[in-house]
C-alpha cells in the first residue's frame, strides 16, 4: 500500500546527502509535478536506473520518471550547472518538460570569486564550501543586488547592474581580504546574454503555477541539504545559507501555508560533510568501513564524508522542525557489515540530558552522545523486497526508530537502485 499521500514535501532529516534523489525518484513516479525549492547546485543527488546514473545538482531528481519539473524562486541557479545538466539528461533520450521561475536568482563569476577569498581569508575557520558562490548569491539577493534570471531579457539594465556589483565585491576581495582578481564585464555580459537565449523556453511564473498544480495535480516538493543544515536552526554557522526546514516550500515557492505531508529521509546512520559539531562521529575503522561501503564521498565535492552513528536526539529535532508526517529509511544495506550497530539515544554534558539538539551551537559541540547497542544482522538485505522478509534485527532497528520519534517509516531503502526500495 502507498501510504505517502501527496501533496509530500520530501527533506532530508539529518546534514544532507541521506538519499533523497533516490527516494524521490520512486516517489515521482506516482507524481505529476516535482519542484525544487532551495539551494543551488552545491546540492548533490543521485538517481540510479539499472545502469543508468544521474548525478542532478538542480534539476529535481523526477527527471528520470520523465515528470514535469520546477525550479522556484527559492533556489539559486548557474545557469551553466543547469544547462549542461539538461544537455545530460537529452543525451540519455529523456524529455525535458521545466518551468523555471523568472525570480531565481543567477550565481555569477564574482560569487564564486567572493566565495574563494572568503574561504582563504577565513583559513581553519573556513565553513567547507564548495566555492560554488552559492551563499554569495544569496546574500546578493538578500542585500537586493542579486540578478535574477528575469534581468537577462533586459539587457541594457542587465549590464548597468553587473557593472556596480562587480565593481563593489572586487572591492571586497582586494581591499578586504587582500586578493588578486578581475572581472571581465563584456565577457561576463556575452556569455550570460547567451545562457538567458537557452533558457528562455522554460520561464514560467511557477508560484502560479504550483498553486493552481495543487488542485488538480500530485506535487512532490524536493528539498535540498538536510533539516539540520537550517541556517537559523540548524548547527549554526556550519550550515547553508538558506532554510531547509520542510516550511521553507511556503515562501520559496510562493504558495500559502497550508496542511503538506512531510516525508523524513533518514539515513540508517550519520554522515556531514564540511565541519561543524557531530557528536556520534566515529573516528575508528567502523568509521571507515561505513565511509567505504556507503560510498561516502561527496556527489559535488568527492571529499569523504565524516561518518558516525544514528543519532536520535538530532532527529527528534528535525522531526519537531519539518513536522515529519512519515519517514523513509536509507542505506540500510550499508549496516549489514556490521556485528553490532550503537544508536545515540540522548546526550550529557556534565550530570544534564539532552534530548534534542541544544539551541546553543557552543553547548551542542559540548555534548556527549549516550548509546544503545543493537545487534547486527550479517546478512546481505540489499535484495529483500518485503519488509516480513527482513532478519528480526532489521525490524527491530526500525522499530525502534519508529518508536522514539513517534512517525511512521513507510519506505526502506536496500541499495542505491531504483528497485532497491522496500513499501510498508
Ligand atoms: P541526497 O543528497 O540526499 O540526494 O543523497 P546523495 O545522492 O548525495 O547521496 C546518497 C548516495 O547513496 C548516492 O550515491 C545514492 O546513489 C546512494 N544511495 C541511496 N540510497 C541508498 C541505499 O539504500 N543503499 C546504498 N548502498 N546506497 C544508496
Ligand atoms: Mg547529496
Amino acid at each position: 500500500m502507498f501510504k505517502n499521500k501527496f501533496p509530500l514535501v520530501v527533506v532530508g532529516a539529518q546534514w544532507g546527502d541521506e538519499g533523497k534523489g533516490k527516494i524521490v525518484d520512486v516517489l515521482a513516479e506516482q507524481a505529476d509535478i516535482v519542484i525544487r525549492y532551495n539551494g543551488g547546485n552545491n546540492a548533490g543527488h543521485t538517481v540510479v536506473v539499472r545502469n543508468d546514473i544521474f548525478k542532478l545538482s538542480l534539476l529535481p531528481s523526477g527527471v528520470a520518471q520523465k515528470k514535469h519539473l520546477v525550479i522556484a524562486q527559492g533556489c539559486v541557479v548557474d545557469p551553466k550547472t543547469l544547462l549542461d545538466e539538461i544537455t545530460m539528461i537529452k543525451h540519455h533520450h529523456l524529455p525535458i518538460h521545466l518551468s523555471i521561475d523568472p525570480r531565481v536568482h543567477l550565481v555569477m563569476p564574482y560569487h564564486k570569486a567572493l566565495d574563494r577569498a572568503t574561504e582563504l581569508w577565513k583559513g581553519k575557520k573556513a565553513t567547507g564550501s564548495l566555492h560554488l558562490g552559492i551563499g554569495y548569491c544569496y546574500e546578493d539577493k538578500n542585500n537586493r543586488f542579486g540578478i535574477r534570471l528575469d534581468d537577462l531579457n533586459h539587457p541594457q539594465i542587465f549590464k548597468e547592474k553587473i557593472k556596480t556589483i562587480s565593481s563593489l565585491h572586487l572591492k571586497r576581495i582586494q581591499h578586504v581580504y587582500e586578493q588578486k582578481e578581475s572581472f571581465n564585464i563584456n565577457e561576463i555580459f556575452n556569455t550570460y546574454i547567451s545562457y538567458g537565449k537557452k533558457l528562455k523556453q522554460y520561464i514560467e511564473d511557477t508560484s502560479m503555477l504550483v498553486e493552481k498544480s495543487l488542485k488538480t495535480k500530485k506535487v512532490l516538493f524536493e528539498g535540498a541539504h538536510g533539516t539540520l543544515l537550517d541556517p537559523v536552526f540548524g548547527t549554526y554557522p556550519y550550515t547553508v545559507a538558506i532554510h531547509t526546514i520542510s516550511g521553507g516550500i511556503f515562501p520559496y515557492v510562493g504558495i500559502s501555508p497550508r496542511a503538506i505531508n512531510s516525508l523524513g529521509i533518514v539515513k540508517a546512520y550519520t554522515t556531514r560533510v564540511g565541519n561543524g559539531p557531530f557528536p556520534t562521529e566515529l573516528f575508528d575503522v567502523t568509521g571507515e568501513i561505513i565511509r567505504k561501503i556507503g560510498h561516502e564521498f561527496g556527489t559535488v565535492s568527492k571529499r569523504p564524508r565524516r561518518c558516525g552513528w544514528l543519532d536520535i536526539p538530532a532527529l527528534r529535532t528535525a522531526t519537531r522542525l519539518s513536522g515529519f508526517t512519515s519517514l523513509a529509511i536509507t542505506k540500510l544495506d550499508v549496516l549489514s557489515a556490521l556485528t553490532t550497530i550503537k544508536v545515540c539515544i540522548s546526550y550529557k554534558i556534565k550530570n544534564k540530558n539532552y534530548t534534542e539538539i541544544p539551541a546553543s551551537t557552543y553547548e551542542y559541540e559540548n555534548c556527549k552522545p549516550i548509546y544503545k547497542t543493537f545487534n547486527g544482522w550479517r546478512k546481505d538485505i540489499s535484495k529483500i523486497r518485503k519488509f516480513s522478509d527482513l532478519p528480526k534485527e532489521v525490524k527491530a532497528y526500525i522499530k525502534f526508530i519508529e518508536k522514539e520519534l513517534n512517525v511512521p517509516v513507510t519506505m526502506l531503502s536496500v541499495g542505491a537502485e531504483r528497485k532497491d526500495t522496500i513499501l510498508l
